[in-house]
């Protein structure tokens, strides 16, 4: 983030549907995450496509602002909506430089961060006592299981788009 003008900067991977709509619409509010968020936030919002739903309907825990995105309220602290002012490409994924058109506060719980979403959100695996020595392949970003003896060198993820070096090999025995 930078100040004089309020700016900020997210980089988002080209694979993901929100990259697209962005060089569209070019305004986006971000969702600003706290501790108190549950596993179905993420759920809701990280682990599938709004190219292949609209993840907003039926969705009440959320307000409409000023730029006409919508902002969720449940399990987050804040919001920062801006508008998008330049483009940089960075291979993999799109930088979005943007203005800040709005900001506004929900809560005091501090935002979630990767590690503590790993510790304390994201749901421990369970150990199936039927599936002896079958081997497994977890990512480490979102969760998502591969079943199989090997992993596809040039595999991706289908849910958050992350390549073999964030999976695990998970042994059950
Ligand atoms: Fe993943």
């Amino acid at each position: 983030m930078a100040s004089s003008p309020d700016r900020i900067c997210i980089s988002v991977n080209k694979g993901n549907f929100t990259a697209e709509m962005l060089q569209y619409t070019k305004d986006f509010t971000v969702s600003i995450i706290s501790q108190d968020a549950t596993f179905g936030l993420f759920k809701t919002f990280g682990f599938c496509s709004g190219k292949e739903m609209d993840r907003f309907k039926g969705y009440e825990q959320c307000i409409r602002v000023s730029n006409g995105t919508l902002a969720v309220t449940e399990g987050t602290n804040g919001f920062i909506s801006a508008h998008v002012e330049e483009t940089v490409d960075l291979g993999s994924h799109y930088l979005f430089v943007a203005t800040i058109t709005e900001k506004g506060n929900f809560s005091s719980t501090p935002s979630t961060t990767y590690g503590y979403y790993h510790a304390n959100i994201k749901p421990k695996p369970q150990p199936k006592k039927e599936e002896t020595a079958k081997k497994k392949y977890v990512c480490k970003i979102c969760g998502y299981e591969y079943e199989g003896e090997e992993l596809p060198s040039d595999f991706v993820c289908p849910i958050c788009k992350h390549g073999v070096s964030d999976f695990e090999k998970v042994t059950n025995n």
